[in-house]
């Protein structure tokens, strides 16, 4: 705790607000993403927003693993769940998301299918070794912070030669998705949202290193601040790109230089690159098809691959239509918008999948910005 209450600090918040403060431009508006939804939590947890001139506003990115998943690779997992003989493992989150009529994969398990949580992707390979005449199949999501976890996973199961091992792999790359955002025709349509600049995500950045994203930053002229997840990294990114787009510029500049280099992680993107190689496209939830939007497993490991392994039809999905979910992954709408916001769907009976996750938007704006029954009440009576 001793390195984290620095960046928690009440009386540097206030300077850096002040320092914001005087640095903003009266005249104009600051629309910037945060695209990774720890950063949506600092924010809300912190009162973040609070604290910043009211034309600096803070659009909520898809930065949420299980949010962004398409619906109808979750609803093949749980037809993969449900084949005999079938094993199927996934990180918690994953298990609560509702897929096409309402079903998920933790009601899939009340019906019997064998589901299981596991905090590590390597748990994978124990169950395999103990479970020889089933067939293990690890469902694999997440940005490039999982991602060498799974790479991992499959070069220990090639090399202890488990055959009753596989992957369902949903990885997706953050800087294609940012690079989706600016430059898929898609986007265009988007008119209502505008963003003038974004904050990185430290973790995958850790990962990556920032020189993924100096591409579309000079193509697009928008600048990234990679920050960390306290409230005083947001702030000082928040400070950094106001002062950029004062200054006309669009540069990747880091904030987190506790963690993030130019380069990355070497031996993690060396793992990536073994295992997984770069998919033409990926269908996202809400952003759409996104040009390589995702990864998927070299033929040279084909073996592991469970959408090789197994027949997975992607069929058509039915969702409930009143979730905004779509809409507020793209920032186009915030979660008090949706009509079943805090009412029909909680975090305990989530409808859609941005209530599930620590990381979903609508799931912190009900742990943080939710109106209190009391205020409710006064509100309709008033
Ligand atoms: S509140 Fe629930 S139903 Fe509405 S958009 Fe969010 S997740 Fe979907």
């Amino acid at each position: 705790m001793r390195y984290i209450r620095g960046f928690r600090d009440g009386a540097a918040a206030t300077a850096l607000a002040a320092r914001i403060a005087v640095a903003v431009d009266p005249g104009r508006e600051y629309h910037l993403m945060e695209f990774c939804g720890g950063h949506t939590h600092a924010i809300f947890r912190y009162g973040v927003e609070n604290l910043l001139p009211h034309n600096v506003r803070l659009v909520h990115g898809p930065g949420c693993p299980v949010c962004v998943l398409a619906t109808p690779r979750l609803d093949a997992a749980i037809a993969l769940a449900g084949l005999p003989g079938v094993t199927l493992l996934s990180y918690g989150d994953m298990l609560r998301v509702p897929a096409s009529k309402r079903r998920s994969l933790l009601k899939a398990r009340a019906q019997g299918a064998d589901v299981r949580m596991v905090y590590s992707a390597l748990e994978a390979l124990a169950m395999a070794g103990a479970n020889p005449e089933r067939q293990i199949v690890f469902f694999a999501i997440g940005f490039e912070t999982t991602t060498p976890a799974t790479a991992h996973l499959i070069l220990e199961a090639h090399r202890l030669g488990l055959d009753n091992l596989s992957v369902y792999c949903n990885h997706v790359l953050t800087p294609a998705a940012i690079q989706g955002i600016l430059e898929a025709p898609g986007t265009r349509q988007w008119d209502s949202v505008r963003i003038d600049g974004f904050i990185g995500p430290s973790h995958v950045s850790a990962v990556i290193g920032s020189r993924p994203y100096e591409a579309f930053a000079a193509t697009h002229r928008r600048p990234v601040v990679i920050a960390g997840f306290e409230p005083l990294d947001v702030m000082q990114a928040v400070d950094m790109l106001v002062r950029q787009l004062n200054e006309g510029r669009a540069c990747i500049e880091n904030q987190f230089t506790r963690g993030v280099t130019r380069e990355g992680n070497g031996k993690a993107q060396a793992l990536m690159a073994e295992v997984f190689e770069l998919r033409p496209s990926f269908e996202w939830r809400g952003l759409g098809v996104l040009a390589g939007g995702g990864v998927r497993i070299r033929s040279k490991y084909g073996r592991f691959d469970a959408e090789r392994r197994f027949s997975m039809p992607m069929g058509q999905t039915r969702e409930n239509s009143a979730c905004q979910c779509p809409s507020i992954i793209r920032g186009l709408k915030k979660p008090q918008e949706c009509t079943l916001f805090g009412t029909v769907c909680t975090p305990r009976n989530p409808i859609g999948s941005c209530m599930v996750s620590a990381e979903g938007v609508c799931a912190a704006y009900y742990k943080y910005r939710r109106p209190a029954p009391a205020a409710v009440d006064r509100a309709h009576h008033a």
